[in-house]
């Protein structure tokens, strides 16, 4: 007797703007439905319809200045559950067998760190059942629960890493990541308008860019991916054609200088000034902030010629007003002189893992600013990236002229890129 061939299970995750109204609701059931017909065994992700988180957040808003993160989560969570529902009618329309899930139903535990939750364990046993069944699995995505039966949620973009932490326990063929653009660009494609869509990229550069602010995928779920390898497919729900390959870096990819550009307005840079030079001073400065739950990004501390120094260092916006208020308690404390905030910068970043073997991109970038009389405030730079702290009014122009240099768009495809001297990092 011939054994029955068991299906490819593919994950599939559908982003707010392409469940924004029934109709791309019923669009997406399509797609769906051609992938189940196609002999796979599919479990969908869904976000909230279109600005729905946004909504709510601003509902909370109108209420109190500081809502618990309890009760944000168990509003916030509400916005995925409609998706699921709607999606699930819409396959049934089509002739299909769908189910719907809350995070919860599908055993999808986090830790207790409400509004940027961890997931600790997903018992796939719940989806597996479902599949088995020949069901399409629909599950809300950013939610999940916590050993109290406590509902949270994943951070902003959190139904990416459902995604990708579903995709990895159902052991599946595919992840593929459905939203309002083509793929991954060289830059935000409704920043620069000759960006132009990337085939493959490495995980690592995905998960840079990620990082330092292409809003395109979260940036945790890439750390999942990246750790354990997902094969993931960005592509356009709203168009046909392939998206970008996200892979294991392969050979050649290194020659490639820089892979994409991005900036980030979500950060504000906080100057503590004239802290006195001696040991453990910025270890008390930076483990408060720990304490408080507040991560910190670029470091930048001046020379200090005369026993005191300035500290400079990076926070999300809206860790802004504690990280302040605490400052302030600090600089008492130690003897400092005060504090100095600034809330409109923007971190302009170039990433590629090319970087690691070729010289000459810091003095590039640098230039290209320079030729715009763009202002340098901080820079840090990792392996395969450099970043510039910059005023945020410039962050747009800064993003273009910099693409630009590294011949990044679409008419700088065919010219061939510069390449810079071998083995000297930067
Ligand atoms: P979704 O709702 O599908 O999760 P997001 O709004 O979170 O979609 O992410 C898609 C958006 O990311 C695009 O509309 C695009 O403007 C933005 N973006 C920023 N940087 C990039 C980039 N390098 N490549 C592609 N898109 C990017
Ligand atoms: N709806 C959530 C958000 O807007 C999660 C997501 O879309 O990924 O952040
Ligand atoms: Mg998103």
């Amino acid at each position: 007797m011939r054994k029955k061939r068991k299906n490819r299970t593919v994950v599939q995750k559908f982003g707010g703007s392409s469940v924004a109204n029934t109709s791309r609701i019923k669009g997406v059931a399509r797609r769906v439905a051609e992938t189940r017909r196609a002999g796979n065994d599919v479990v969908v992700v869904v976000s909230a319809l279109g600005d729905t988180t946004d909504e709510l957040v601003g509902l909370a808003a109108r209420i109190t200045k500081s809502p618990r993160e309890r009760e944000l989560d168990m509003l916030l969570s509400t916005g995925e559950q409609v998706s699921v529902a709607l999606l699930a009618m819409a396959l049934h329309e089509l002739g299909l067998e769908a189910a719907s899930f809350t995070g919860a139903q599908v055993g999808i535990v986090t830790d207790s760190s409400h509004t940027k939750a961890k997931i600790v364990d997903i018992s796939g046993n719940k989806l597996k059942e479902t599949i088995s069944e020949g069901k399409i699995a629909i599950v809300a995505g950013f939610q999940g629960t916590n050993t109290e039966q406590e509902i949270t949620t994943l951070g902003r973009g959190g139904s990416d890493m459902t995604a990708v932490a579903l995709a990895k326990v159902l052991n599946a063929e595919l992840c593929e990541i459905f939203t309002d653009v083509k793929g991954v660009y060289t830059a935000d494609p409704r920043v620069v308008k000759d960006a132009r869509k990337l085939d493959t990229i490495s995980y690592d550069e995905m998960l840079e860019l990620a990082s330092m602010g292409a809003q395109v995928m979260q940036a945790r779920s890439m750390e999942v991916a990246s750790k354990f390898d997902i094969p993931m497919h960005i592509r356009s729900s709203l168009s046909r054609g392939e998206g970008t390959i996200v892979t294991k870096e392969v050979k050649g990819m290194e020659d490639v200088l820089v892979r994409g550009v991005t900036a980030n307005k979500d950060e504000a840079k906080v100057t503590v000034c004239d802290v006195p030079d001696k040991p453990g001073e910025a270890s008390r400065l930076f483990r408060e902030l720990a304490d408080l739950d507040v991560n910190v990004d670029m470091i930048i501390q001046n020379v200090s010629r005369t026993g005191r120094t300035d500290i400079s260092f990076t926070v999300c916006k809206k860790d802004l007003a504690r990280t302040a208020s605490l400052m302030k308690d600090i600089v008492r404390g130690i003897g400092a002189k005060g504090i100095k905030v600034d809330k409109d910068v923007a971190k302009l970043s170039v990433v590629g893992i090319g970087m690691r073997s070729h010289s000459g991109v810091a003095a590039k970038m640098f230039g290209a600013l320079a030729s715009e009389k763009i202002n340098i405030d901080m820079i840090s730079t990792s392996e395969i990236k450099i970043s510039c702290v910059i005023a945020e009014k410039n962050a747009d122009r800064a993003v273009r002229v910099v693409h630009n240099a590294f011949g990044l768009g679409a008419a700088g495809k065919s010219k061939k890129r510069s390449r810079a001297g071998k083995c000297r990092k930067k």
